[in-house]
Parts: C-alpha cells; structure tokens; sequence
C-alpha cells in the first residue's frame, strides 16, 4: 500500500462520524481549504450511505457497510484529485430543485438562484405565460421558474435554449425528474437569436460573461473541469450579452424585461448597451456579497 491509501479516509470499520473527520482532514492535506472540507466531507459522507442532506448529525455514530465505504474511498480521490464536488457527487440543489450536473453544463451558482429569486418577486412575474431561459446548461435557471409556476397554479411556458447538445439532454432530463417536462421545452439554439418575434413575457440569462483572458486565470476547480462554452465571454467578456440583449428587443414582447447576469466589473457598459439598445427601466443590482450581479430592462 502507498502512504496515499493508507491515509486514505475508508479504510477501518469506522463510525460515520470517524469518517467525515478523517475525511475532512485527508481533503486538507490535498489542498481543499480548511474551512471547506468538513462541509464537503459531510456531504461525500451522506452521499455513499444514502442520507439526505445534514441527516449525519443524528447517524455519526452509526457504522455504514463496506459498500458504501469503497464508494466513498472513491469519492474522496476524486474531490482529492481536484474534481469539483457536484461533479462528483453527481447532482446539486437550485432553489427548490434537485438537478443532476454533469461536466456538460456550468454547475448552478448561488447568484443564479439570487437572478431567480429577481424574477419571482418582480411585478410582471404573475401575468408571464412565456418566458426563455438562454444558455440553460443545466436547466436550472427554466426549471426553477417552471416549478415556482406550477407551484402557484399558473400557466407559464419556458423556453430553455443552449448550444450545446450534452446541456440540453441534460436539461431536459432534469425538467422531466423535477416534474416540469410538460412546461419546459429544451430547444437548440444560439443565444436568443432563434426566438420568435415578440413571443417572450421575460427572458433570464446567465451566459458566459467572463473575458477570455481571465478565463485562463480562474481556479483549476473551475477552468479545468467545467465547460469553457458556459464561461468564455470573448475578448472584453461582454460578447454573448451584447449579442442577447440586441436579440431579445426582437424576441420580447412590448413590455417584457429581460433579467441578465454579468460580471461584479460590467454594470456601467451592460447599462449602457441596455440603454443604447432602447430598453427602459434599466436596472443595475448587486448580489448578496455586494458585488454588481445583475443587469434588467424593459423593452418599451
Ligand atoms: N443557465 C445555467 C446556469 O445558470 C448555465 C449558465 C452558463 O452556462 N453560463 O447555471
């Protein structure tokens, strides 16, 4: 045996609580911040045993099978080695749903669920029948407002579009799970450029707005595992959100918003391409760490 397997966290009949300490620990020494491994232990823990999330703290004393051990022996190499933990735990939560992510698609942040939240609690939100979800990855963006629809009894439709193929099927494998296969059609598409005229209430983007340049400099978590289709915004970052807030004045109806997300440096040029491209109401807001997050307007 290496001294790798041998500190390896799985290799004892251990209590689970044994296993999430030894586990957290061997996740710091391969570089997992401190402050982060015992969170991402817990969740790898409660993953191989088959317990919902945070039900480890009434289990830590319980010993688990082998089975489950092997799989979390694997589980720990693999966040060990590098590998973003949704990746390898294979499905995430967004809001109120559950999604499988995949090196496909972008895993869903929390300031795409704080661009939702801006959505749901917007005065237009309640009268929208259609609304498109561009660039949809996972689908996360058009489920979560399919589900929030459904859920208060109303008739919206979304469109999700991506160009990529793996992020569609994966979509709209996720909106069929989730139970919202009937109201979110996943279609191929190019930014918002294949919408038709003036058939959207709203239209909520997350694309790509990082500039190439900086792609390169991101974490390896990020830049070496995650699609560079669902970050690279071209040479200045604002590439696809020029290209959809031009498409959108074509693809909204009168009256309709759209909801973006943009880098915490792009709110003064996003407002101006809003403003120049004729919308009204524009809106420059920040996210819950106080950086400028997300960018709206309404076409007249
Ligand atoms: N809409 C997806 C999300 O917000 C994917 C975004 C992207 O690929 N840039 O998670």
């Amino acid at each position: 045996m290496t001294s790798e397997t041998t500190t390896c966290p799985s290799e004892a009949p251990l209590t689970l609580g044994d296993l999430v300490d030894r586990g957290a620990a061997y996740l710091v020494r391969h570089g997992v911040p401190p402050d982060e491994a015992p969170t991402q232990a817990e969740i790898l823990v409660e993953e191989a045993i088959g317990l919902r999330r945070a039900a480890l703290l009434l289990r830590r004393a319980d010993r688990p099978a082998p089975e489950a051990v092997a799989r979390l022996r694997g589980a720990f190499r693999r966040v060990a080695a590098g590998e973003p933990l949704q990746y390898v735990v294979g499905h995430w939560p967004f809001l109120g749903a559950e999604l499988r992510v995949a090196p496909g698609a972008l895993i869903p942040r929390p300031e795409t669920e704080g661009l939702v939240e801006r959505v749901l609690s917007h005065p237009l939100w309640p009268a929208a029948r259609q609304a498109a979800d561009i660039g949809t990855g996972t689908g996360a963006i058009a489920i979560a407002l399919a589900l929030a629809a459904k859920a208060e009894g109303r008739p919206l439709q979304v469109r999700a579009v991506d160009l990529s193929p793996d992020a569609l099927a994966l979509a709209r494998a996720n909106a069929a799970a989730n139970g919202v296969g009937d109201r979110v059609a996943c279609e191929p598409g190019d930014g918002a450029a294949g919408l038709p005229p003036a058939s959207c209430d709203l239209i909520v983007s997350n694309p790509p707005y990082i500039a190439t340049a900086d792609v390169d400099a991101l974490p390896p978590l990020i830049r070496d595992h995650e699609p560079r289709l669902a970050l690279d915004g071209g040479p200045d970052g604002l590439r696809v959100l020029r290209q959809i807030i031009l498409d959108a004045t074509q693809a909204l109806r009168p009256g309709g918003r759209l909801f973006l997300e943009i880098g915490d440096d792009q709110g003064l040029s996003v407002r101006r391409l809003l403003e120049r491209a004729g919308y009204a109401d524009v809106v420059i807001a920040r996210d819950l760490a106080g950086h400028d997050r997300y960018a709206e307007g309404s076409l007249p």
